[in-house]
């Protein structure tokens, strides 16, 4: 078994009286790409955020590469992770190359990992564009552009394909699954509950801040469990060509 890249024990994170994520055991290894799943409001983004660093747990810790978050430095921790945030807005009148490069400061700057991560999200043709006048689906390609450019052995993607065409949305993915076959570890959130089970080695499922259920996505993706997590009538079939699960929704009232 290769070591645990990320390892995270008994992580809680309170803000006043609410608990938005409750005592959370997670790990991801080298090689592996994990999907974190949930409702919306699950503490899907604020677990991510303690798991790289950006928020500090109320309770438990993060070990990256064996680095404890609390204790590591932001240049260090910059080395060792970077993360797609849902939101991240950028008033200043960028070039999409420009957003690109900011991922390479920790590093020199080098024009061949920027032309490279931008080739591999096909953002290339927006270079000299103005990142604010993009559209959301290709300010978030931009964004994920600048996240590979960075190179770090773990990567964090908060709804990476969320805003995407189908077509990018597999592009994304599949360069998710690229990414963590480099040796290095992608924890994903998703709401595409197909995508993860696709594409993810394993799914963790979230519901109320705590996790409901991890493991392979034929072990999570459950239509019962699915059905009162969402709160939505789920149902699970076999998918008609590959080896795992296809989740639709199972309402049978007529349209109206
Ligand atoms: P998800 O990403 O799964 O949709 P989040 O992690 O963003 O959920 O948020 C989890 C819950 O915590 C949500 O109900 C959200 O409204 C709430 N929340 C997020 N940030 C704060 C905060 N600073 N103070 C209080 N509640 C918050
Ligand atoms: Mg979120």
């Amino acid at each position: 078994m290769p070591e645990a890249t990320v390892v995270a024990r008994s992580l809680t994170y309170r803000v006043g009286d609410a608990t938005l994520v409750a005592g959370v055991d997670f790990e991801a290894t080298h090689g592996e790409l994990v999907a974190v799943i949930g409702p919306n409001g699950a503490g899907k983004s604020t677990l991510l955020n303690l798991l790289a660093g950006n928020l500090r747990p109320t309770e438990g810790h993060v070990l990256l590469d064996g680095v404890d978050t609390s204790d590591a430095l932001p240049g260090d921790l910059a080395l060792l992770r970077s993360m797609l945030t849902q939101r991240e807005p950028i008033d200043i009148p960028y070039t999409a190359a420009q957003v690109v490069q900011i991922g390479r400061f920790p590093h020199r700057r080098d024009a061949a990992a920027v032309a490279e991560a931008m080739e591999s999200t096909d953002t290339t043709q927006f270079a000299a564009r103005i990142y604010a006048t993009l559209s959301g689906g290709e300010q978030t390609r931009v964004s994920l552009a600048r996240v590979l450019a960075q190179d770090t052995p773990i990567v964090f993607l908060d709804e990476p394909t969320t805003a995407l065409d189908v077509a990018h949305q597999e592009r994304v993915m599949r360069e998710a699954v690229r990414v963590s076959r480099q040796h290095r570890a992608v924890v994903v959130v998703l709401h595409d509950l197909n995508s993860a089970a696709i594409h993810a080695d394993r799914i963790v499922l979230m519901n109320q801040g705590a996790v409901v259920a991890g493991g392979l996505p034929s072990d999570v993706l459950q239509q019962d469990l699915l059905t009162t997590v969402y709160a939505q009538p789920m149902v699970v079939v076999d998918h008609p060509f590959r080896d795992c699960p296809l989740v639709l929704t199972a309402d049978r009232s007529p349209r109206t």
